[in-house]
């Protein structure tokens, strides 16, 4: 049997340090916003390549803050591709704003540039690109739309810890980078995390007294706050995770470049692309019996997911939100994408075992 992912093996090279980390966290008695926090913020800034990040409770968090930070007229209007998780839409919802649904490229998955500016009204307030499946989005469009029509950006980097679009990191672009450590991402913690990016100081010291109850300064109310705090004993393992980022990526990487270069052509693969460098949080295969697929692999003692099975525009919940247009592609994607294993917990004979079951379908 392959699992799509088993997390006990994946975090189980890093058990002894994760020990030691531990034990420290316990031995110091401090477990709210520490010297871990502290420590682990200054070293996730600095591997993204952005002048601070702030800890947060989650990624939903990141970005439910990170939009509440600017303040935005109700009913104001958020561009958000309409194939993302759910999650990001729900940011936009919480803070009473408007998501609008804008179409993907077929190709990446990922925000159509080329579909933004019609979608921009004098309601838009800000343009959320994801960085879905950890594959960057095509950010020097979006970045100069967004500054000629004066809109902020914020970028979900839940998936893309590390990914490259022109040198240049996922979070690095926009006004604020949203970051999740739910224990499946790419640099995933044991138990919730979550993190902001930013360059802009006013912004940072916005997200720092927010998520601790509006202080900065203990009992000293600024602003009005919430409880979103990266707990102490999270931060301690993700600065364990965090040194070994590279070489998760780096396999992760590896397994993905054995399944494009053996699979054969009837999947619809992920686009590669010089400018882009993807980390595969997730593997995507897109065809259009994928249920017969996924069924062929389950038999074959394979494990696989779908991100995602219903789009948020036919999502019960989000009846009269955005359920209102149509988005052919983003249905074509939900119907048709299959996600393969690619974990550090899997090996190439793994892969290769999944690629002989997929070249028989
Ligand atoms: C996981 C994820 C989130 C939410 O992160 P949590 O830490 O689970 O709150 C948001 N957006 C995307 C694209 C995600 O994959």
């Amino acid at each position: 049997m392959i699992e799509y992912e088993n997390l006990a093996l994946a975090n189980k090279p890093y058990l002894n340090e994760f020990r030691e980390a531990f034990n420290d966290v316990l031995k110091r008695g401090w477990f709210i916003l520490g010297t871990h926090v502290q420590s682990f913020e200054k070293k996730f800034a600095a591997f993204v390549g952005s002048r601070a990040c702030v800890g947060v409770a989650s990624g939903l968090d990141a970005l439910t803050l990170s939009l509440r930070a600017y303040r935005f007229g109700r009913g104001s209007e958020v561009i958000v591709p309409s194939n993302t998780y759910i999650a990001t839409i729900l940011s936009i919802v919480e803070n009473g704003l408007r998501p609008v649904l804008v179409e993907p490229d077929p190709a990446t998955c990922n925000i159509d540039p080329t579909r933004i500016e019609d979608a921009v009204t004098s309601k838009t307030c800000a343009i959320m690109v994801v960085h879905l499946y950890g594959k960057p989005c095509d950010m020097d469009p979006i970045m100069e739309i967004a500054q000629r029509k004066g809109l902020r950006v914020i970028e979900d980097c839940a998936q893309s810890h590390g990914a490259l679009y022109r040198g240049r990191q996922t979070g690095t672009f926009g006004d604020a980078g949203a970051f999740s450590f739910y224990p499946t991402k790419n640099l995933g913690g044991l138990g919730d995390g979550g993190a902001v990016t930013t360059n802009d100081p006013v912004f940072e010291a916005t997200i720092r007294k927010t998520r601790n109850y509006g202080s900065e300064k203990k009992y000293h109310s600024e602003v009005l706050g919430v409880n979103s705090r990266l707990d102490e004993l999270q931060a301690a393992f993700l600065e364990v995770k965090l040194q070994h980022l590279h070489e998760i990526t780096a396999h992760k990487r590896s397994l993905a470049e054995l399944y494009l270069r053996n699979l054969k052509s009837d999947f619809r693969l992920p686009a590669v692309h010089k400018d882009y460098v993807d980390v595969y949080h997730i593997f995507n295969v897109r065809h259009p019996r994928r249920d017969a697929l996924r069924d062929h692999l389950t038999r074959g003692g394979i494990g696989t997911e779908i991100h995602y099975p219903v789009p948020p525009h036919r999502q019960t919940a989000m009846k009269g939100i955005c359920d209102q247009g149509s988005y052919p592609i983003s249905d074509d994607i939900h119907s048709t994408t299959l996600s393969l294993p690619i974990s550090l917990c899997h090996t190439p004979d793994d892969v290769l075992k999944v690629i002989e079951r997929m070249n028989a379908f």
